[in-house]
């Protein structure tokens, strides 16, 4: 099975509803030889979620623990129609990337039309980087329109292991469809555990499987070369840097 260097969609129990913490997150993910974990933690408005001064004292995260590179971001919620983001701009710039997501507690979403408008806009944010889930039933969403988005705006879309063993059944066909749109339109995938709890970190078996079953080249998988994932890293602190 192809072996990926990095998880970027791991939860706290400052999510709220998360079970670990930064330090047993990265202990396992150094166990399980990930090079690189990235904690996203739900944004204010899930319920039981981190207030935003918790992504405001990013100065006391860890950049490394135990040899396993860490970076801090955010799984940030839209919030309504026109697709406004749960956290300021202020404070997604100072984090190390943003995940955006659609989430039925913060959000009821609309038909396919509407759920792809919403999301388009909030890809015109720069500060979004990944789109989490995309493949969730709950939000159907129009996936040649919002892979070309994600194509042309260098926006990567997440297959989320979970949603294939733990959470949003009936994901399986519709990544399948985005796998297929990507190798059709280009741009990246990237695979998450969206742990919650230390143990899921760097639990990717079902999404792969799924990848494998639709002859996916492992080329378009953005952890799947530690190389890839430290270069597109790099590029969004340049890209904050810069903004
Ligand atoms: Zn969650
Ligand atoms: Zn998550």
């Amino acid at each position: 099975m192809t072996k990926l260097w990095g998880d970027l969609h791991v939860h706290t129990i400052a999510s709220g509803h998360g079970y670990s913490t930064v330090w047993e997150n990265a202990l396992i993910a150094r166990a399980k030889g990930l090079r690189i974990l990235g904690i996203a933690d739900h944004s204010p408005s899930m319920p039981g979620g981190p207030s935003f001064m918790y992504f405001e004292a990013k100065g006391h995260f860890p950049s490394q623990i135990e040899g396993v590179r860490l970076y801090f971001g955010v799984e940030v919620d839209i919030v309504d129609k026109s697709g406004k983001l749960d956290l300021d701009d202020h404070i997604l710039r100072r984090l190390d990337y943003a995940i955006v997501s659609f989430h039925p507690q913060v959000f009821r979403g609309g038909s396919r039309e509407e759920n792809t408008d919403t999301l388009l806009r909030a890809l015109e944010n720069p500060w979004v980087d990944i789109i989490a889930h995309p493949g969730n039933p709950r939000f159907p969403l129009d996936y040649k329109k919002v892979v070309g988005e994600a194509v042309a705006r260098g926006k990567i879309l997440e297959i989320n292991n979970s949603s294939f063993s733990v959470s949003r059944k009936g994901s399986k066909e519709n990544c399948m469809r985005i796998a297929q749109e990507v190798m059709e339109q280009g741009g990246w995938v990237i695979v998450s555990s969206d742990a919650h709890f230390c143990q899921e970190v760097g639990e990717f078996t079902e999404a792969l499987k799924m990848l494998q079953e639709v002859n996916f080249s492992v080329e378009r998988i953005l952890n799947a070369s530690s190389v890839t994932l430290e270069r597109f890293l790099e590029r969004l602190i340049q890209k904050r840097r810069e903004g």
